[in-house]
């Protein structure tokens, strides 16, 4: 039996949090922590002796939840002594003191600035026996610079801004993260050189508003700049970027994405609205016509790209005209997906107040109808692709039912997720992070299917990290290696 302290990490919200959790774990396993994993007997942080809440304020309900669970954990808590519990993220940067006059067995509460501090209160907090909460207000080390606890081998994210300068009506992010923080291009170049030599083949570039990337230090073409630099590291698969803004996006970044080999046919465009005076009020300050001006030119560079899209159905004031503009846009923008969105009120956002907030049958009505139109194009976009060849890099956690249905799942080039059927024979399987071509011969609304014999199978060095960090440890239990630890799929 070891003495190592556990931790386990409970992660709500967007990329942005997934990405900071990963840094929680990078910080508790330097600490000398290792992770535990949460089980069906206790779903809640797996039993570990850290258990720490990073959380989101986005969600509707988010405060109930997060007390709920915290609720929870006190009974938890106290059959386990020496357990602490930390709460970070979005939440503690809004509530601060109140989560602790609401739930006083939390140990430390610390904020979404200063992820880095984690470690140091949650000692302060053992050794003083006494809760701690610091929140500070601006960023005092760029998460990318913090060790970090990946989630996937071959697969990663890489941070290049934190914070927002827009002042979207329905967003509390602005609030919470800050004003916009640019990382200098070099440094997120070198973590994408030290990822892809550890085995990473496809990275995901993180920002808020990445189109806005390089308004700190003066250069408005920043981000084209670094999707052209992220062509030239060898070894670097796939690129990906989330999130552009349409109003920051410009025809550079078209041209940077049709001419760099390994950025991805791929663009999440986020629309909110397809009326004006709703897109004014939600202070977005582009309007239809730019934004159906900008599919039109992705379109044109790179005809097959997939594009998708973020829409809120039933903000404050929006009137039947207002909904019919928003399903005109979403019917002349073909989207292979949208992520669409019932408005609901968040504390704190100027929204909130507005007055003519729409009824939630109304909202309910447009919502369904937007849906219908959402799974009709893409449905019928994906039905183009039927018969044609994919390239599919396997991943693990996309298929549900991938073991019943003896396949393997994974994202095309354009991100699409495609199921795709593996033989009986487990050494000709491919490993998460390898790659082959798929003939698609099923479409679905959401995904596609391929149940033909995969061609053109390659092992790739994503591939390699995987079975490295999934090989049976030689190391004593409870030291950590540094590396997921993910289970094979059954089977193998
Ligand atoms: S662009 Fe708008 S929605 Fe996106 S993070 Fe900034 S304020 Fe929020």
């Amino acid at each position: 039996m070891s003495n190592t302290r556990t931790y386990n990490v409970i992660t709500y919200g967007c990329q942005m949090n997934v990405h900071d959790s990963e840094r929680i774990s990078g910080l508790l396993e330097e600490a000398g922590l290792s992770r535990v994993e949460a089980t069906p007997e206790s779903p809640l942080g797996g039993g570990a002796d850290v258990v720490v809440f990073n959380t989101c304020a986005v969600r509707e309900n988010a405060d109930n939840r997060l007390y709920g669970n915290l609720g929870h954990m006190a009974r938890v808590k106290a059959e386990h002594p020496g357990m602490q519990i930390a709460v970070g993220g979005c939440m503690a940067q809004k509530d601060r003191d109140v989560i602790l006059s609401k739930a006083p067995w939390v140990d430390v509460v610390f904020g979404t600035h200063n992820v880095g501090s984690l470690p140091v209160l949650l000692e302060r907090a053992r050794v003083e026996e006494e809760a701690q909460v610091e929140i500070v207000e601006a960023l005092q080390n760029f998460p990318s610079n913090l060790p970090s606890r990946r989630e996937s081998p071959y697969s990663a994210w890489v941070s290049v801004s934190v914070g927002c300068n827009n002042t979207c009506t329905f967003c509390i992010v602005p609030a919470l993260r800050g004003k916009e923080t640019d990382r200098r291009p070099g440094d997120i170049l070198a973590e994408i050189e030290v990822l892809v030599a550890q085995g990473v083949q496809e990275i995901t570039l993180l920002g808020q508003n990445v189109n806005a990337y390089g308004v700190e230090f003066g250069d408005r073409q920043a981000f084209a700049k670094l999707l052209r630099a992220c062509g030239r590291v060898e070894g670097l698969e796939r690129v990906r970027f989330t999130s552009p803004h349409p109003k920051d996006f410009t025809d550079d970044v078209i041209a940077a994405m049709a001419e760099t080999h390994n950025v991805m046919p791929q663009l999440h465009m986020p629309l909110q609205s397809g009326s004006d005076s709703i897109l004014k009020s939600m202070r977005r300050s582009y309007r239809s016509e730019r934004y159906l001006g900008i599919i039109e030119r992705v379109r044109k560079a790179m005809p097959h790209a997939a594009i998708t899209t973020d829409i809120i159905v039933g903000f404050p004031g929006e009137t039947e005209e207002d909904f019919e503009r928003t399903m005109e846009v979403v019917a002349a923008s073909r989207f292979a997906a949208a992520f669409t969105f019932q408005y609901s009120k968040r504390p704190g956002t100027p929204a909130a107040e507005m007055p003519d907030q729409v009824p939630k049958e109304i909202t309910q009505a447009r919502y369904e109808r937007l849906i219908q139109l959402v799974n009709e194009i893409s449905w019928e976009e994906n039905r183009k692709l039927q018969g044609t060849e994919v390239e599919v890099m396997f991943a693990l956690g996309e298929g549900r039912k991938d073991t019943e249905t003896n396949r393997m799942s994974g994202r095309a080039r354009d991100n699409r997720l495609v199921h795709v059927s593996v033989g009986d024979d487990l050494a000709e399987r491919p490993r998460p992070g390898d790659v082959a071509l798929a003939t698609v011969t099923h479409a679905a609304p959401h995904h596609l299917n391929s149940d033909l014999p995969i061609r053109g199978l390659r092992r790739t060095r994503g591939g390699d990290a995987w079975e490295a960090a999934t090989a049976p440890a030689a190391a004593p239990a409870g030291v950590g290696l540094g590396m997921p630890a993910f289970g094979r799929p059954a089977g193998t």
